[in-house]
């Protein structure tokens, strides 16, 4: 199926943008950045660049004056390229969170459900449109009952991998109509589980060939007016950088320390946060309780969430000496499982996985709070301590093996 060239430069992250634009898919990033800024508009595409990276350091939703045109075609390549080449999680993370919520706008703001349909068929997704629309079910709130109807349906297996990421309890496969493997949904939703789309697309996974990149760098800053882009981008970050204080600095590369001591859930949204990635909100809550029981000062809680996109020192910190004065309790294991972030078979974790207490498997403990995990941590480095201050060193105890033993003299 073809969709119309006009979507694909409205929104350049469709897979029709290799058949419309096959010429510039198929370059070399360095031809095609050097053809981009030989182009007539070059000043103009350089100007776009430029404030979607600023509106990004900003944490702004928007870009102002956003305009849809064939430049958004080559506005997409570059930032991608420009992406890659800073490599730097956090920068990425907030290009990918302003660039999916300008598409969310975007589509919410054309209101086409045709235009909506040509999307979904475009990435792949078994979607069904009906006309008009279909009732599915009433809701009831607050006793005000409300017709549920969509014109939209998708199959279970698109939904689940396009919301896996959100975790929002509404999301939630059991929290939706089915029929015959289709989930109703409201172009809203739709629209949101295209932002997230979105959001990974952008999102360029860390290269661990760095002998590549370093060469391609090189490479890249030798065309001048990319050099003259990258480091007014660098410079502007450098600026902003400044206010993402993070004096809560955690070492990942580093098994040992502070982190050996959290479960592999808190690993994971300690490590989210500070590449940027937005929390879930029960995630947000969860890491501020966890870390406030274990007395955590307030200011370290708050800069957890400094590098993350909505980031505001002042609500935040208002939010973190709220839940310190109610003293609340983090989430225990049975809720963080039903929450979906617990992270044990990801990281693969013993204690967590088999439990603790015992060699005979039956006779374990099942791990039931992340609190409990650090204390059993805390527990296990103490009695290891303990071992090794009071074991007698080797020479010692060869020493004693070689006395005589003069009891029975
Ligand atoms: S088992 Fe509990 S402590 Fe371990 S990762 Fe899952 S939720 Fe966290």
């Amino acid at each position: 199926m073809s969709i119309p060239n006009k979507l694909v430069n409205h929104y350049p992250w469709l897979p029709s943008l290799k058949i419309y634009y096959s010429d510039l898919a198929s370059k070399e990033p360095i031809k095609f950045i050097t053809e981009v800024f030989a182009k007539g508009e070059s000043e103009e595409i350089k100007e776009r660049l430029l404030k979607l990276f600023n509106a990004a350091f900003e944490n702004l939703e928007e870009i102002t004056e956003y305009k849809v045109d064939h430049l958004n075609v080559y506005v997409y390549l570059l930032l991608k390229i420009f992406l890659y080449a800073l490599n730097n999680k956090i920068i990425t993370n907030r290009i990918a969170n302003l660039y999916s919520k300008v598409a969310y706008n975007e589509l919410e703001r054309e209101n086409n459900d045709s235009n909506l349909y040509d999307i979904c068929l475009d990435l792949g997704l078994k979607i069904k449109y009906y006309d008009p629309p279909l009732n599915y079910g009433t809701s009831v709130i607050k006793d005000q009952r409300q017709k549920l109807e969509s014109n939209f349906t998708i199959h279970f297996i698109d939904y689940l991998r396009l919301a896996s990421n959100l975790r929002d309890e509404i999301r939630k496969l059991a929290h939706n109509s089915l029929s015959k493997g289709y989930v109703f949904i409201q172009n809203k939703r739709l629209i949101r589980l295209l932002q997230e789309y979105v959001r990974n697309k952008i999102i360029i996974k860390e290269t661990d060939d760095k002998v590549f990149l370093k060469a391609f760098i090189k490479e890249v800053l030798e065309i001048k007016d990319f050099k003259d882009l990258y480091d007014k981008i660098l410079e502007e970050w450098a600026l902003r950088k400044e206010e993402i204080d993070f004096s809560f600095k955690l070492d990942f590369s580093n098994k040992g320390g502070l982190l050996a001591l959290y479960p592999p859930c808190v690993t994971e949204i300690l490590k989210n946060a500070q590449e940027g990635q937005n929390l879930a909100h029960h995630e947000r809550l969860f890491i501020t309780w966890f870390l406030l029981a274990l007395e955590y000062p307030v200011e370290d809680v708050v800069n957890i969430f400094s590098p993350m996109p909505d980031f505001n020192k002042e609500i935040a910190t208002y939010q973190v000496k709220f839940a310190k004065k109610k003293a609340y309790v983090p989430y225990q294991c049975s809720t963080i499982k039903s929450l979906n972030f617990c992270m044990a078979e990801k990281y693969k974790d013993e204690i967590c996985l088999e439990g603790y207490g015992a060699k005979d498997p039956k006779d374990r403990k099942k791990m039931k709070h992340p609190l409990s995990y650090v204390r059993l941590k805390q527990y296990r480095a103490a009695k290891e301590i303990e071992y090794f201050k009071n074991r007698p060193d080797k020479k010692t105890k060869e020493k004693e093996e070689l006395k005589p033993d003069t009891k029975n003299e």
